[in-house]
């Protein structure tokens, strides 16, 4: 453990503790190296691909109360890769290692209707929402909001799963079946002309980085490419940026996390919708590994170790490709793409729908003076 008396910063040689083994752990872990800081990864998958970047691996259920104590005492901060890690978990770590971005974090994104409040008391434009417990709820809220919309449940829903569309109020009882008559929340549907996304870090000082914004488009409700720069007006870029900080600091956060976005309109009538937040390192931020001065992943590590962010100046036009299930196949072909950086997580089998890995093409700035191509 770190002597160091200060506000809970990190010396090089210290140890950063991560919850998940996904392809997420794994870069973070990546990234953490040539800053001289250490990973320990906690994660019951055995085969986890984060394990084989990280100094020492931990394999345990979530709920281990003294597989848990032992990783947190190992450790000198405790930061995640994904957002649904159980509030029983932190309970087990929070007694001896810092846990950084905090639990007030998670709470408020693991639950989609304490997520919409929380943006609607901080300003932010979201779509129409109503909770539901029940189809009569279900039934009222489609009176109010209109059909078509959205019902999705509250908690572990991701890459589409745990949702679906309702076309008319005749839809409710099928709709609210079809997602196990879970809590849930139901939304009008935004008519928006593109997704996209902020990625921003925020440290221990609360100073903030914000990444240039991503456009998103999605394959099977799973996301294919992030383009930088999105075809978005510079105004609506700069309020984008701001919409970032402004969740990140009323948070409290202390990391990287993204927000989704809906851009509805164009020209001078564009307008941001939230859609969600991920209190994490991002897919859409995947693009800074090979754009900008510093990744997604370095300015994570550096905000959790107490550290100053890098600026995230954007030095290409990039596109991310998301390498899903055969798509890794085309491995070599891409090694050989002038301007491609191939990334692999090293998952041994390429399942449907599984990412395997992602490809960042880089090109110089298209407006950037000659003398910086
Ligand atoms: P989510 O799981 O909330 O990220 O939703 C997955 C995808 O469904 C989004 O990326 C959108 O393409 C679409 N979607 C979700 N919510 C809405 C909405 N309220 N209006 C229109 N499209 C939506």
């Amino acid at each position: 453990m770190s002597d160091i008396p200060t506000a809970g910063a990190l010396s090089p040689g210290d140890t950063i503790g991560i919850l998940g083994g996904g392809q997420l752990g794994r870069m973070l872990a990546l990234a953490a190296g040539p800053l001289g800081l250490d990973c320990h990864i906690f994660c019951p998958d055995p085969d986890s691909p984060a394990f084989r970047a990280a100094k020492t691996a931990t394999v345990a259920d979530y709920t281990d109360a003294a597989a848990l104590k032992a990783f947190a005492e190992a450790v000198d901060v405790v930061t995640y890769e994904f957002e649904n890690v159980p509030a029983e978990t932190l309970a087990h770590i929070a007694p001896h290692a810092p846990i950084r971005p905090g639990e007030r974090s998670l709470s408020i994104c693991q639950d989609r209707l304490s997520e919409k409040h929380f943006l609607t008391e901080a300003g932010i434009a979201v779509a129409p929402y109503a909770a539901i417990d029940s189809v009569d709820d279900l039934k009222a809220a489609l009176a109010d909001i209109g059909a078509p919309a959205i019902l999705k449940t509250r908690r572990f829903g991701y890459d589409g799963k745990g949702q679906t569309k309702l076309h008319s109020a005749d839809d409710a009882a099928r709709a609210f079946d079809e997602i196990g008559g879970q809590p849930a929340v139901l939304e009008g549907l935004v008519d928006f002309r593109i997704e996209c996304s902020v990625v921003v870090a925020r440290g221990l000082d609360g100073a903030t980085a914000v990444y240039d914004i991503a456009e998103n488009a999605h394959a099977n409700h799973i996301l294919k490419f992030s383009r930088v720069p999105a075809a978005i007006s510079e105004k609506t870029a700069t309020e984008a940026g701001e919409l970032g900080r402004r969740v990140a600091t009323a948070l409290d956060h202390i990391g990287v996390l993204a927000v989704e976005l809906f851009v509805v309109g164009d020209g001078a009538d564009e307008r941001l919708v939230a859609n969600e937040i991920a209190p994490r390192v991002h897919n859409s931020g995947h693009w800074s590994q090979d754009g900008t001065a510093a990744s997604q992943f370095e300015n994570h590590i550096r905000a959790v170790a107490g550290w100053p962010l890098v600026a995230p100046a954007r030095h290409f036009d990039v596109e991310m490709e998301n390498l899903i299930g055969a798509d890794v196949d085309r491995w070599p072909a891409l090694l050989a793409e002038p301007g491609a950086h191939l990334h692999l997580y090293g998952k041994r089998e390429a399942r449907a729908g599984r990412k395997m890995g992602h490809v960042n093409r880089v090109r110089p700035i298209a407006n950037a003076p000659k003398s910086m191509r």
